[in-house]
């Protein structure tokens, strides 16, 4: 089965209708791309996996398994979630990562920095994962900070990682990092990724392209590129 499927799937938080019967499957192991304009649903159907809201019609599976069936807790213990602009905690590196995870070692702190191509901010103080993050330490761009909600994410090893990237408007060095990135976490895991343009998701397996709540494409880069 694939690792995530939306079989005909509608919902409406209230009386407006959002999704009008969106299908797809995210293959296992695979990285699929959600791309459309602002208010199309993609953070909605973000939501929908994890039962946050369940469909007023059709089905979400995971691993074959309507999510109806699961326990809440269960469910989210195998998605990592990576909110757009997620925020960067006042404190060190080292309670920023373990938010989640407050078991994690120091060791695995390094090294899903280094996953997510962070490990050179260790440096930036002496006193490494023990260093102050923000005005008094060390600082981080934009890019840096959604890279290290990537790391906080990875450290509790989902097999399935969500990435909203709607809305991030990053300068073209600190795009190509986040790209690199997510190239290193797509290996062995399933990967969605909502982004805000094509040109960010070139590298998936498989690209849906919303709009108003319906799927009006599906296909690689290439396949869009060459049908638009
Ligand atoms: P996208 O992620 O593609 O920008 P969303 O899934 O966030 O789209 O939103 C789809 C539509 O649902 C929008 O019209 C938005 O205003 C509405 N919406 C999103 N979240 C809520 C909510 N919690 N309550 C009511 N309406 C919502
Ligand atoms: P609202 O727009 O009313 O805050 P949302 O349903 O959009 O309601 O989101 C509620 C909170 O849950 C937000 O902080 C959002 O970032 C978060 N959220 C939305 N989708 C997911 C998801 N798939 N996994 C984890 N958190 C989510």
């Amino acid at each position: 089965a694939p690792a995530i499927e939306f079989d005909d799937v509608h919902f409406g938080y209230g009386a407006d209708s959002v999704l009008h019967g969106v299908s797809f499957a995210a293959p296992r192991g695979g990285r699929t791309a959600i791309v459309g304009p602002s208010g199309a649903g993609k953070s909605t159907m973000l939501a929908l996996i994890e039962r946050f809201y369940d469909p007023t019609a059709g089905a979400v599976r995971f691993g074959g398994v309507d999510v109806r069936r699961l326990d809440r807790v269960e469910l989210r213990s195998q998605i990592g979630y990576v909110e757009q602009d997620a925020p960067v905690l006042a404190g060190t590196l080292r309670q920023n990562l373990l938010l989640a995870t407050p078991d994690a070692t120091d060791e695995q702190c390094i090294r899903v920095l280094h996953e997510v191509n962070l490990g050179e901010v260790l440096n930036r103080s002496p006193e490494g994962l023990d260093a102050a993050v923000g005005e008094d330490g060390v600082m981080l761009s934009g890019g840096e900070r959604q890279r290290l909600a990537i790391a906080r994410a990875l450290l509790a090893a989902p097999p399935v990682l969500l990435l909203d990237e709607s809305t991030s408007s990053l300068d073209g060095m600190n795009e190509q990092m986040l790209r690199e990135a997510i190239d290193a976490v797509a290996e062995n895991r399933t990967l969605i990724v909502i982004a805000h343009r094509l040109s960010t998701v070139v590298d998936s397996d498989q690209i849906v392209v919303v709009d108003h709540g319906r799927v009006v494409g599906v296909g690689t880069h290439s396949e869009l590129v060459a049908s638009t």
